[in-house]
């Protein structure tokens, strides 16, 4: 049988870096056996879910390269994948569920459950449910039920009894019935809780293997039991580690964004964004981090996922980031950074021109592509925009004589190219017995406003004898 994995975000928020990760591990298991991957939405919680988030979510997944075969936007043989349209079939399984006796009607009020989990924790008892209702008759809980009290309905767990399941990455668990209480499945309000919901849905969707964080695994045992009870195969567990930081913490906004939107927003390359998910928790070899989904598609197994918590670092991120955009061919970097820039203004067809010509100088210097607005702006600006900070370190007053003899130099080049400007230059710096820092620098802040740029000759060459010109004499001029 072909394998059948899911995601099953719950619209109340961004993605969040979790769940991005449980979707890559998800869909590189389903993509490296052929099988298909799913994906859903959790939306129980009609009140906290919102349909933008639905749509932010599915749009996080497909900029990480997460295509799916079935499910929300792209349909599938069953229905919306939505939870929140599905309540009718909770309900129906959950009444099957009392008429055969594995579940029961439970007409506990909220204050008395109360009460006796206090009585309970204070004499050192377990807080769960105590069973109260579960030796009601049928006929007993139908006439509470046509004199018009409310009810739950709960799940009734063997007992005694023992649940046992080999996880694919935490191996042999075992969970003793006497720390599962007979939990609600269907609440008063006739709403399913997750646990109904997310085993209904792996059911019916015929899921074979769930993949989720590790901190669903006291779940497991109750889904593990209602997917009994519904007369169904259990599916095949894969709890992963939880995402820490790299102060060993739990991930949390300290630590940096924890939303794939940020990421998304920040300019990641998506291609890194995934490459870098995929280590949270697996690896693909000792010695080798940067690899295709297709490499990582050959190699992946749940199994080989580690039980150690994944690291998330964001330094990390930024430099795996800059190493993949170093990677791209120089025409997709252009087209993408020119993307970016052609957000924030209009460019002549010189101007892109002369971004054109420098674009592989900028793409050896950024990380994520918004950094191409700040490294190329002094390209398009009429006037530079001087840096306070770079101009008061580089632009001490014996700055304005080297300006000065830079101007004669270059007045005088017949021709305008990186080569011949370097060696003017450089014949200066002899001239002049001047280290590069001293020599070069103020030319830098003059003709771009800053001292973080693209390397000085080649930028001078795009902008122009005579722009350069005209930004160097009026760089001299606000030394009087
Ligand atoms: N909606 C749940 C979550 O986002 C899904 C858990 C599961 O995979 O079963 O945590």
């Amino acid at each position: 049988m072909s394998v059948r994995l899911r995601i099953a975000p719950s619209p109340t928020g961004l993605l969040h870096v979790g769940n991005a990760r449980s979707a890559v591990f998800n869909w590189l298991y389903a993509r490296h056996h052929g099988g298909t991957f799913i994906v859903r939405v959790d939306d129980t919680d009609t009140v906290r879910s919102e349909e933008k988030y639905v749509a932010q979510m599915m749009e996080a997944m497909r900029w990480l390269g997460l295509e799916w075969d079935e499910g929300i936007g792209v349909g599938g043989p069953h229905g919306t994948y939505r939870q929140s349209d599905r309540f009718d079939r909770y309900r129906e399984v959950a009444n099957r569920l009392i008429e055969e006796g594995t579940a029961y009607r439970c007409f506990c009020t909220p204050d008395e459950l109360d009460s006796r989990r206090q009585a309970a924790q204070a004499a050192g008892r377990p807080p769960g449910y105590d069973g109260t209702c579960r030796t009601l008759t049928a006929a007993e809980a139908d006439g509470r039920v046509a004199a018009g009290e409310s009810f739950s309905v709960r799940l009734a767990i063997p007992r005694p009894g023992v649940t046992e399941f080999f996880d694919l990455v935490r191996d042999d668990m075992r969970f003793d019935h006497d720390v599962i209480d007979d939990f609600v499945i269907l609440r008063s309000d006739a709403t399913p809780t997750y646990h109904l919901a997310s085993t209904v849905d792996d059911v019916d969707y015929e899921i074979t293997h769930v993949a989720r964080g590790e901190d669903l695994l006291s779940s497991t045992p109750r889904h593990i039991l209602l997917t009994q009870a519904m007369g169904a195969e259990p599916v095949t567990y894969a709890h992963l580690p939880l995402l820490f930081g790299p102060d060993g913490k739990k991930l949390s906004k300290r630590h940096g964004d924890t939303s794939m939107d940020a990421y998304m927003k920040a300019g990641y390359l998506p291609e890194a964004m995934f490459n870098y998910m995929s280590l949270l928790g697996w690896s693909y070899d000792p010695e080798v981090t940067i690899y295709t989904p297709e490499q990582a598609i050959e190699k992946f197994d749940l199994a080989d996922v580690s039980k150690n918590p994944g690291i998330f670092d964001v330094k990390k991120l930024e430099w795996m980031s800059g190493e993949y955009m170093r990677e791209l061919a120089t025409d997709d970097f252009t087209a993408r950074s020119l993307a970016i820039i052609e957000a924030e203004r209009s460019l002549s067809d010189e101007e892109r021109r002369q971004y054109i010509a420098l674009a592989p100088l900028i793409q050896e210097r950024v990380k994520v592509l918004p950094e191409v607005l700040e490294m190329s702006d002094w390209l398009f600006r009429d006037e530079v925009v001087f840096d306070e900070k770079s101009w008061d370190k580089v632009m001490k007053p014996e700055a304005a004589a080297v300006i000065d003899d830079a101007l004669v130099r270059l007045e005088g080049l017949a021709d305008w190219t990186t080569e011949s400007i370097e060696a003017a230059m450089r014949q200066m710096l002899d001239d002049l017995e001047l280290n590069p820092r001293k020599g070069f620098q103020p030319l830098r802040v003059a003709a771009t406003g800053s001292m973080i740029s693209p390397p000085l000759f080649e930028s001078l060459e795009v902008l122009g004898q005579s722009t350069t010109l005209e930004r160097l004499r009026r760089a001299r001029a606000q030394f009087e």
